[in-house]
């Protein structure tokens, strides 16, 4: 309890900090960014049946002085949240000293997380244990997120490996092991699309199960990056939306008053429900960087390449005037029918005052979900 109260105590100020900039700075000056996704490979040792970066077989991947150099531009220096994905991150050989760099430039780093399909236990054990002790070590949050997307067959289906949820199992299994050693965090973090909407209860009861925190994810489409904009598999039948509307209000009721992911799932049942713009804030909006293997560099995933950090340097493809004109465009014309949610977490932390109302609403019982009933608007490109 003590700890939770000084944790609350060290975060005042800079929640201050943030909220000054969020309601204030921002609206008269560019702000650094302090959300970064990196995808250190396109490579991946699953054939998932919603994504198709495992057949892009990508070549590319900066190397440890390359990372060095890119991260070195100050435009990196006020970065708190980090994801570190791909492909399957953990096939990097050197994803620890990959987070050592990026630590060294960016000291206000606060939150680390690592989506993995933890199918290959050899690159765990040798990549894991070293982040897990670095993060703990320099009080960086560390969460490892699980990809497990059904139990059994249906996982193996998905993900295209027979055997994987035998595998993922016993990774969890050694993970926790390592766990009670070094604290960090561990995730189920299923993707949610037609072919698993049947087992959420399952998924949800093996968490419980695991004593695992579990996050459930609609698919989104990305076509830049996961290649799946024309994947029919995504689309849900009126039967399966109705289901998970139903599954994920009875997720908000149960979730507390505080739970930021109620926030998340009362945003996709009203998009479920025909809600055509999105409410969900987003920190990649006015803030944040996705880094390629290649050295290209976006603003977020639905965002073309702004440039290469290999021929031209973060700070100056940040602030170039058309890139953020570009970025005002993707705000208006894009963000409203994007259906990412990385990080919206940190919005709600930065933009403390949608969460509030959300909360006071739920308080007094008032339903987001009745309240904010659109008039005539489109359902969700990924219903059928
Ligand atoms: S969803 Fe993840 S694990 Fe599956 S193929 Fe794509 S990158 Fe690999
Ligand atoms: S397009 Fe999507 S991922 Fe990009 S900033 Fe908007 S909401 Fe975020």
């Amino acid at each position: 309890m003590a700890m939770r109260v000084a944790q609350v105590i060290r975060e005042i100020p800079s929640v201050a900090r943030d909220l000054y900039e969020n309601h204030v700075t921002k609206h008269f000056k560019v702000i650094a960014p302090t959300v970064l996704h990196v995808n250190v490979n396109l490579r991946c040792n699953t054939n998932c049946v919603m994504c198709s970066i495992w057949e892009l077989k990508s070549p590319h991947a900066l190397g440890i002085a390359q990372f060095e150099t890119i991260f070195s531009d100050q435009v990196y220096r006020r970065i708190e949240y980090i994801i570190l994905a791909g492909g399957e991150p953990t096939l990097r050989n050197d994803l620890a000293e990959i987070v050592e760099v990026m630590h060294k430039h960016m000291p206000r780093l606060k939150k680390l997380m690592i989506p993995s399909n933890i199918i290959n236990r050899n690159s765990i054990e040798k990549q894991y244990p070293q982040i897990a002790r670095y993060c703990a070590e320099h009080r960086i949050r560390l969460t490892l997120g699980v990809s497990l997307d059904g139990i059994a067959e249906t996982h193996d289906k998905i993900r295209g490996v027979k055997g994987a949820f035998e595998k993922v199992m016993g990774n969890i299994a050694f993970m926790k092991e390592l766990q009670k050693k070094t604290p960090f965090n561990m995730s189920i973090d299923p993707t949610i699309f037609s072919m698993n909407l049947h087992e959420m209860q399952k998924l949800n009861d093996l968490a419980k199960r695991l004593d695992m925190p579990i996050t459930f994810q609609i698919a989104a489409v990305a076509n830049d990056y996961y290649h799946n904009g024309d994947m029919d598999v995504l689309k849900i039948d009126n039967r399966g939306r109705l289901r998970l509307i139903e599954f994920l209000k009875r997720r908000i009721e149960e979730s507390s008053l505080l739970d930021a992911l109620a926030y998340y799932y009362a945003e996709v049942v009203e998009n479920m429900e025909g809600a055509s713009a999105r409410g969900l804030p987003c920190p990649f909006a006015d803030q944040g960087l996705l880094l390629n293997p290649d050295g290209s560099l976006q603003y977020c995933h639905n965002s073309r390449p702004i440039g290469n950090v290999l021929e031209t340097s973060s700070s100056q493809l940040y602030h170039a005037p058309e890139n953020i004109a570009y970025r005002d465009k993707v705000r208006n014309e894009t963000c409203p029918s994007c259906r990412m949610s990385c990080l919206f977490f940190v919005s709600l932390r930065k933009e403390v005052l949608p969460f509030l109302s959300f909360v006071i609403k739920r308080m007094f019982g008032i339903h987001r979900l009745k309240w904010r009933k659109p008039k005539g608007s489109q359902p969700s490109a990924m219903q059928a």
